[in-house]
């Protein structure tokens, strides 16, 4: 017996949970459920995570969690207990199957079926967000190479193990040099030791609109966590319905499954909603925990129940579908179909499932970091940036005022009157000898700042790693 902890969620949680857990029940499927209470009412009663030490508890000691979709509530400072329960729980891989069930469920894309393997911890799901000025907020995103590495190799294990023929980098490099950048080369690094893998990489605003136009063109798909989000959404609706894809959320020591969608708090509590999105991830969770013979049972059953025109409204389409029912009978309806076997909706080799074993991340040798210069951003409420340079360049000491940027655009030397430009202003500070930034000049440099009444909001050390600039130009630089 394996022992699983559940969560009904919230809105339409409960009642798609229960679908699930009876369709489950009815498979005879070797689990002992352990209910944990976490979500909207937790959240209410005062706890922002939206979590308890005691469901934690029972997570960490099961590994394994299958979760019905929560609802975070707007405002008040919530935090989505998702994001925190992947990052918490190193669930770095989120895998989101989308095919097409044609002819059984509309589709303009029959052929649709593609894998979208998500970076599930990192970039800007960090959630470090601060105000720094009356006009500017900021949200860091962050990027690693271990997360880069494990993302990246998970997808070509995962290619190799169901004979898929070809991994797709989406990235917005062209941009983002550095963060995506870095995502892109460890891509193309890792794409080396998979030569029978064909590998391509993709902008992602031409990759989504590809995506969204001719979905056959891929098959599996790495990115970084919020192209991830947008892009699996998008897959899942064009195959059928957003309510019928399941996720995995793997980390190195436990996965965490559940439905792409939210908890649609508009049709909760009228048996309306389709349960099919949580039980595939039920369906992946049996492949994960070995037990594929009842995966396998309940898929085909889920099939025969689509294939026979058994639909809820969400995917019912008149002429082609045969029976409109609601959440309860359409599970009742796939428990009434198992030991079936579907006539076209075969389980395709992929739906087995078995655990990929990956290498553990290595840490690189450290390379040699030097300091070229400072960013000292500042909140001044002036328009006139050669004002600005005159006033900040009294700073300068062994590091001096090189270039002043506004929302990441040149300003000074030789902006544009044309610029539009707000409250926040990065400085650049560098040596000018080609020689190694004293450590001390910047706390110096601050300390001048103050006596000049500059209003430092932060700063950022500029290095070169192993002779590589690691920081980006400005724009019109
Ligand atoms: P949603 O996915 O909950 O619903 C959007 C619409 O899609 C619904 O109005 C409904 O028409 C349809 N839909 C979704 N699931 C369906 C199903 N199973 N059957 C039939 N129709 C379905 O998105 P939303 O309205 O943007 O978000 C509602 C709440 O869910 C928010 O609080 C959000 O934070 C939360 N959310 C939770 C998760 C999660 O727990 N993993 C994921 C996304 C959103």
């Amino acid at each position: 017996m394996q022992k699983v902890t559940i969560a009904k969620g919230d809105g339409i949680g409960p009642e798609i949970m229960d679908a699930t857990l009876d369709i489950l029940k009815a498979a005879k499927a070797r689990i002992e459920f352990e209910e944990i209470k976490i979500g909207e009412k937790v959240y209410l009663s005062g706890d922002t995570s939206g979590i308890g030490k005691e469901a934690w508890d029972s997570i960490r000691k099961n590994k394994i969690f299958l979760k019905a979709p929560i609802t975070t509530p707007q405002g008040g400072g919530y935090k989505s207990l998702n994001v925190t329960m992947r990052k918490a729980l190193g669930l770095y891989a989120n895998i989101r199957p989308c095919k097409s069930f044609h002819p059984f469920i509309t589709t303009k894309h029959p052929l649709i079926d593609v894998v979208i393997i998500r970076e599930n911890e990192e970039d800007l799901y960090a959630g470090i967000e601060h105000q720094q000025t009356d006009e500017v907020v900021q949200c860091l995103k962050l990027i690693s190479r271990p997360g880069c590495e494990k993302i990246v190799r998970y997808a070509f294990e995962y290619a190799k193990l169901y004979k898929r023929k070809k991994v797709s980098c989406f990235v917005k490099d062209n941009i983002m040099k550095q963060t995506d950048g870095l995502f892109h080369k460890v891509f193309k690094e890792i794409a080396v030791e998979y030569p029978d893998i064909e590998a391509d990489s993709w902008i992602i605003d031409i990759a989504a609109a590809r995506l969204a136009d001719t979905p056959e063109i891929f098959e599996v798909i790495v990115t970084l966590n919020l192209y991830g989000d947008v892009v699996s959404d998008i897959a899942a609706q064009i195959s059928g319905s957003v309510g019928l894809a399941g996720s995995a959320n793997i980390g190195e020591l436990c996965a965490m499954f559940e439905a792409i969608h939210g908890s649609a708090p508009t049709i909760a509590g009228q048996n309306i909603a389709n349960p099919s999105g949580l039980l595939k991830s039920a369906i992946m969770m049996l492949n994960h925990i070995g037990q594929q013979d009842v995966a396998e049972l309940v898929k085909n059953a889920w099939s025969c129940t689509i294939e026979e025109g058994i639909h809820t409204a969400d995917i019912f389409m008149e002429g082609l579908s045969k029976q409109l029912v609601g959440t309860r009978e359409f599970a009742e309806a796939v428990i009434a179909r198992l030991g079936q076997k579907p006539k076209q909706l075969k389980v395709a080799e992929y739906e087995r499932g078995v655990i990929l074993n990956l290498p553990k991340y290595q840490r690189k040798l450290a390379s040699s970091k030097v300091l070229k210069g400072v960013d000292v951003f500042v909140h001044w409420n002036g328009a006139n940036a050669n004002k600005l340079a005159t006033q900040i360049a009294k700073l300068n000491t062994d590091i001096q005022l090189t270039m002043i940027t506004n929302r990441g655009v040149k300003v000074w030397p030789d902006g544009f009157e044309e610029t539009f430009c707000t409250d926040h202003w990065r400085c650049r500070f560098e040596v000018d000898n080609g020689l190694p930034a004293n450590q001390s000049s910047i706390p110096q440099l601050l300390a001048r700042a103050l006596e000049e009444g500059i209003d430092v909001i932060k700063t950022e050390n500029l290095y070169e790693f192993d002779g590589v600039r690691g920081f980006s130009l400005g724009q019109g630089q």
